[in-house]
């Protein structure tokens, strides 16, 4: 039994790295299938083998742990140090999450690729869009994404890149996918417009200026509960809805010929 949770531990560090926890990934993925039209929607479904972009929302945060897939660890995220502008950063030659959705969307868009890769394609551009929306995706890489940003979470110790993956998000709201998606996903058309504007990278730069306010807001050491998840439960709610219209708007680019 030890032995078994201390496995289980080991997997859910591992995992920490790479994702919103499983639920933020189902709601931009869910947001972004239903601004979907019946054309497009039926296109990237048939790429999906008759699934829907819920169905692959956490694929690659399992495959990228594989040795098939290994070569997009890094591809979950940018990390930008304090002080460092965000575009001069330097760029990770193993990619990053802002290189890896401009590169694939290019993909896609041009065709001619095998079904296969089609939709390994698709599956792995379906979670990035999610990825590219958690600030601590967007975060330091001295403390690795906020990974070894030690902060005390209701009580128990816990880091910042993990409480902003899963635990602030379960604290927000106890709610399935589809009930995050009926409550947030209410903007109108206006707003819709500003939000799909940019470029991965405009979208990268945005998240990271986030981050920076998160880091300032949590310092080391931070004691957050009740008042933390109010403060921050509408930019989750934000992060989400922005994520998922950006992906739908994406998708359209890609399918809506
Ligand atoms: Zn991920």
């Amino acid at each position: 039994m030890k032995k078994l949770f201390l496995l289980f531990t080991a997997a859910c560090t591992a995992l920490s790295c790479l994702a919103w926890g499983q639920k933020g990934h189902d709601v931009v993925a869910f947001i972004a299938e239903k601004h979907l039209s019946t054309d497009v929607r039926a296109r990237v479904e048939a790429v999906l083998d008759n699934h829907s972009p819920v169905y692959y929302s956490n694929w690659l945060d399992n495959a990228s742990h594989t040795h098939e897939y290994a070569y997009t660890k890094t591809w979950h995220y940018k990390n930008i140090d304090e002080g460092e502008a965000y575009d001069a950063a330097p760029v990770n030659p193993s990619g990053d999450v802002v290189k890896a959705i401009t590169d694939i969307t290019e993909m896609l868009r041009e065709g001619g690729l095998s079904h296969e890769k089609e939709k390994t394609y698709l599956m792995m551009l379906i979670h990035l869009v999610g990825d590219l929306h958690q600030p601590m995706h967007m975060g330091h890489a001295t403390d690795r994404g906020g990974n070894s940003h030690r902060i005390i979470y209701f009580n128990r110790d816990n880091n910042l890149h993990s409480v902003w993956d899963g635990a602030l998000v379960e604290s927000a709201h106890k709610w399935s996918y589809t009930e995050w998606q009926r409550e947030i996903d209410r903007a109108d058309d206006a707003t819709i417009t500003k939000i799909v504007e940019g470029t991965p990278n405009d979208w990268g730069r945005e998240t990271h200026l986030l981050a920076s306010k998160v880091y300032q807001k949590t310092p080391q050491g931070f004691k957050a509960s009740y008042d933390y998840v109010a403060e921050w439960t509408p930019v989750i709610e934000e992060q989400f809805l922005k994520g998922g219209l950006r992906l739908a708007h994406l998708l359209t680019s890609i399918y809506g010929k």
